[in-house]
């Protein structure tokens, strides 16, 4: 196979927008497309969706197209290519792939949208010379992605990587998991959300009582100005945050992890103090070895890393 002349498709389907990208073999975006997912409608509606976002970036390329992979909100089955359960589409045991087989030729592949991610980053972004490395995203949630020995590692039912759940905080927040203190109540942006709010009503003097629809960015914006609330919810996050990334590397060894998502692009604000916290309370020889770097593909980590799935399905990453 010529690899410079092959491309892969990169779908990221969220709860919200298919983002589509044709991807050359180094992770070189040629096109991009997306629509909305139009999730209501129901599964069979999202499939074609994809299919016209697949047909509309292939174009002519048909034969040159090395396979095409999707990131999905949940929990893919790969034997089947069904998605388990994806929440936010309200998907439960969809055969997605047996789906679109029938309007698309090529292989395609199914995976966990933060695995693909992780995948992506280690393709073409700030993973490239890691072999060992983990990347979590924070948004809304947080998602996180393992590889080990340069290959994805799924556990035992493909839920590995899952560090937004580990419990932080015993009896802390409740959590959607049914769980509570899990690390995404105290780390992710409705964390950081809800912190200001309790600080607003006490009537604690803040820049943030003033700021309309406020999000997360609004407190870091806050922080770096010497808002004396916004600085207390980063600490508090950022302590919460290293908890978890110890325990990640104890266990693990990485020598790379790399944060992604919204609220990463806060900068050393952020990375500095989860640098030295972090650091500080993993075991010393854990922590010489590991680096922490934000993530590189920012919008098109989802779609980057979808093509990466279709790689490592084929033996090419
Ligand atoms: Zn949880």
């Amino acid at each position: 196979m010529n690899m410079a002349e092959k491309y892969v498709i990169g779908i990221d389907l969220g709860g919200t927008n298919i983002k589509g990208a044709l991807l050359g073999f180094q992770g070189n975006i040629i096109e991009k497309y997306e629509i909305a997912t139009l999730a209501n409608a129901g599964p069979e509606v999202v499939a074609n969706r994809i299919v016209q976002v697949a047909k509309i970036l292939i174009k002519d390329l048909g034969d040159r197209v090395a396979g095409l992979g999707i990131g999905v909100p949940g929990q893919p089955d790969q034997s089947t290519g069904s998605v388990i359960f994806a929440p936010n589409l309200r998907w439960r045991n969809v055969p997605l792939i047996p789906m679109l087989k029938p309007s698309l030729g090529f292989p395609m592949f199914l995976e966990n949208d933060a695995n693909a991610a992780a995948l992506g980053e280690k393709w073409c972004g700030a993973g490239r010379d890691a072999v060992n490395m983990v990347a979590i995203t924070i948004g809304t949630g947080i998602g996180g992605g393992v590889i080990i020995n340069g290959r994805l590692y799924r556990g035992s039912s493909g839920s590995a990587g899952e560090i937004g759940h580990t419990v932080v905080l015993p009896d802390g927040p409740q959590c959607n998991c049914g769980n509570r203190g899990c690390l995404e109540t105290l780390t992710a942006a409705p964390a950081l959300l809800r912190q200001a709010q309790i600080a607003i009503d006490r009537g604690r003097t803040t820049s943030l009582a003033t700021v309309e629809n406020l999000a997360a960015r609004d407190v870091f914006k806050a922080a770096e100005n010497g808002d004396g609330v916004a600085l207390e919810i980063i600490g508090e996050m950022t302590h919460y945050l290293s908890l978890g990334l110890a325990n990640l590397i104890n266990i693990l060894n990485p020598d790379l992890i790399v944060v992604g998502g919204g609220v990463s692009r806060a900068g050393e604000l952020l990375f500095r103090p989860l640098r030295e916290k972090t650091l500080a309370c993993a075991l010393p020889s854990a922590a010489q070895a590991v680096k922490i770097v934000p993530a590189q593909l920012g919008n098109d980590a989802g779609s980057i890393g979808a093509g990466a799935v279709v790689l490592q399905e084929l033996d090419l990453l």
